[in-house]
Parts: C-alpha cells; structure tokens; sequence
C-alpha cells in the first residue's frame, strides 16, 4: 500500500451526479458529500471516499463518517483503478442550462469547464452588474459603459466608456500648441499697431512744433529753448 497524495484536481467534493449520461453506480458515490467520488482514497477500515472530503471530516472527526471505527493514522489509499474508471465515465457539460451540449468524459471535465463559451462569468469591468456568457464577453466589453482605464499614453487622463472615443493625446497637444500660436501671432499684431500708432502721434507733435517755431519765428530748435522764449 502507497500513500500518494498529489496529482488530483484540488476542488472539494465529489461530482455532481446529475452531469453523467448514465446513472453512475452506487459504489462509486461518495457517502459525505454524496456526489461521484473526485480523486477516491480509502482509509484504514477500507471505506473509500474523495480525498478533500474526508480529509475536511478527518481534521474534526477520528473515526469513520461510514462504519463510525477510529481511523488509524494519517495513511490515505488513492484508488488509482477506481479513479480511472470513474475519469472514463462520460458527463454533460455543466453549462448545459445555458446552451453547451458537449459530452465528455469525467478526466476533460476540468479542461472544458474553464474554457466553455456557455460558461456565466460576472463583466471583468468594475462595478459592472452584468452576467456573460463567456463567448458573448468580447462584444459585451466593447460596449460595456463600465469600461475604465488610464490613457496607455501615459498622459494621465483617466478614460472611460463615454470620452475614449473623443480623447487624442496627439491632437490634444497639437490644438494646444496651435491656440498658443493663434494668441502670440495676435499679441504680436497688437504690438504692431500701437507701435505705428506711437509714431503717428510722435510725428504730428513733431509737426506741431515746427508750426509753432516758424509762427514765433523761432530757429528750429530742441524744446529747451521753445521754454526759455515762452517763458
Ligand atoms: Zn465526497
Ligand atoms: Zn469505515
Ligand atoms: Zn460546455
Ligand atoms: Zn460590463
Ligand atoms: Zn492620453
């Protein structure tokens, strides 16, 4: 006799007997959790259960969940004939509520499970309520408005499913920088005007001057000496 204890699948409990096409025999049921003996070990008084199941019963209990006599050791049995038998048994997919018609045998159960499209699995998208199915997940995330993420361009901008459409960090960008470039060509035009304006005006009161000294009679001179004659 071998202890053996990995190489199982890990999951508590035996299968449920309603996923074989034939009704399994009754020794291959599991008289805790009463499902179809998953990973089979025996112990000492020769009793056969599924190997979470009696090892959950063994940490609270020492005798037998069956004939009730103490349980000598540690020392657990894998039934290796009996798991091949039960692994050969054929089963329904446990979707098949939700449209998946496939049968297999028990050892592809796991396999298929975590890859059947009919499988219901909760949206990945936070705080989204709906339930998928798993071939239906890919269109349903490119339309759920849960949808969230940070821009991948490292710009910060937290996207969602009503502003990714419209976010461009590159147009972004551009538009800023040609806004700034509208506002300096503008500034730069208004400085333009005022300069010419000042000019204008420099040259009328030069204009002026003029007029008063030929009127005074004056020589044309700075505004020193057109002070010391009005004076
Ligand atoms: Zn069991
Ligand atoms: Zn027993
Ligand atoms: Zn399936
Ligand atoms: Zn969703
Ligand atoms: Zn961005």
């Amino acid at each position: 006799m071998t202890t053996r204890t990995g190489g199982c699948p890990t999951r508590i409990g035996g299968y449920d007997v309603d996923l074989f096409t034939v009704a399994p025999d009754h020794e291959l049921l599991c008289s805790i959790c009463h499902g179809v003996l998953r990973c089979p070990v025996m112990i000492s008084c020769n009793h056969i259960f599924c190997k979470k199941c009696i090892l959950q019963w063994l940490k609270r209990q020492h005798t037998c969940p069956c004939c009730r006599t103490e349980v000598r050791g540690r020392l657990l049995v894998l039934m290796h004939r009996l798991n091949k038998r039960i692994n050969r048994l054929e089963v329904k997919c446990q979707y098949e509520q939700h449209g998946c018609s496939l049968k297999f045998p028990v050892s592809r159960m796991d396999e298929h499970s975590s890859s059947c499209g009919f499988a219901l699995l909760k949206c990945l998208n936070e705080g989204c309520p709906a339930e998928i199915l798993r071939k239906d997940m890919d269109a349903h995330l490119a339309t759920c408005q849960h949808w969230k993420q940070l821009c991948h361009f490292g710009c910060g901008t937290l996207l969602t499913f009503w502003n990714r459409d419209q976010h461009n960090c590159y147009l972004e960008l551009k538009e800023e920088w040609e806004r700034k470039a509208r506002e300096t060509r503008r500034m730069v035009a208004r400085l333009k005007q005022k300069s010419r304006k000042i000019q204008n005006l420099s040259a009328q009161i030069r204009r002026q001057i003029l007029l008063i000294c030929e009127t005074l009679d004056i020589p044309e001179s700075n505004e020193t000496s057109v002070h010391e004659v009005s004076g």
